[in-house]
């Protein structure tokens, strides 16, 4: 999975992502990073970047052309490298004397997803993670100030997408929220496999409290049954734990939880105990 960001501060995105998991997946080679500077992209001699709004206002936008033009190069730097591999691809073929099938292996290059990150977007979420984390290359577009000129985004921007509710100064932060996010989604990248399969936002439930030695901190005991040994009745405890903390934590979730018949009855018995 390759990740391109388009931004003014490109020490952010690569100091904030190269550290625990993702910096070794990336020195694994499971992910590769690249921050781009727009400044390169000026061609005004301070490498001005940003202008006053049309119709006035407060603050400053984003220009287009240095936009459009960082953009272009992250553009054709991918569309090379997937050519290059089409070509290889094609090579091996005619070595093995087989039919190269048309649109089977090749890579196809004009649908990379360039994803604008704006409080106007889609509000990101672990099934739009999963979505991008099956893409193998990225764009992130940050903005600053007020903004970026909309004529630009209309040209490149696949996605518009917001981290919640509120407004930063910039898109890095969201951008490397959402790298984090999709990256621990790549196959190899965690450790443990089932580690991104069971947890918060499976089945729609937040995920069951975790617990680890010592046994009791602080005159506070590690549930019983965790010590019990018994599989089956530590997976039950787990979702009715999890059943508990959705419907108190998160009760818009909890409606569209997968449950079972026992699991719906316990959760109704649950919240009747709370009247
Ligand atoms: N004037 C813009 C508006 O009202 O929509 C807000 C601009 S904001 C100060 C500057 C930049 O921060 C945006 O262009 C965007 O890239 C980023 N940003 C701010 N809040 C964000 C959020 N909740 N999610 C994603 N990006 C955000």
């Amino acid at each position: 999975m390759n990740f391109h960001v388009l931004t003014l501060f490109p020490d952010m995105i690569t100091g904030g992502l190269n550290t625990s998991i993702i910096g070794r997946a990336l020195e694994k080679g499971l992910l590769t990073l690249k921050a781009i500077d727009i400044r390169d992209f000026s061609e005004n001699k301070h490498r001005r970047v940003d202008d006053y709004p049309y119709g006035g206002g407060a603050g400053m936008v984003m220009a287009p052309g240095p936009v459009y033009r960082a953009y272009q190069h992250v553009k054709e730097l991918i569309d090379t490298r997937v050519d290059e591999m089409n070509q290889n691809l094609s090579l091996v073929n005619v070595d093995n004397n087989t039919e190269v099938k048309k649109d089977e292996n090749i890579v196809n290059f004009k649908k990379t997803r360039v994803i604008y990150l704006t409080p106007q977007g889609k509000v990101f979420n672990q099934t739009m993670a999963e979505e991008f984390s099956k893409e193998e290359d990225l764009i992130f577009l940050c903005g600053h100030y007020e903004g970026i000129d909309e004529r630009v985004l209309e040209m490149i921007v696949t996605d518009p997408v917001s981290i919640g509710d509120y407004v930063l100064t910039g898109g890095e932060l969201p951008a490397m929220v959402m790298i984090d996010a999709i990256s621990r989604l790549v196959p190899g990248v965690l450790n443990n496999d089932t580690s991104a399969e069971f947890e918060t936002f499976q089945d729609n439930l937040l995920e069951y409290p975790q617990y680890t030695r010592p046994e009791v901190f602080m005159e506070k005991s590690v549930p019983e049954v965790l010590l019990s040994g018994h599989h089956a009745n530590i997976d039950t405890w787990r979702r009715q734990q999890s059943i508990v903390r959705t419907v108190n934590n998160r009760p818009d979730m909890i409606d569209k939880a997968v449950l079972t018949k026992k699991e719906q009855k316990f959760l109704d018995e649950y919240l009747k105990s709370k009247e």
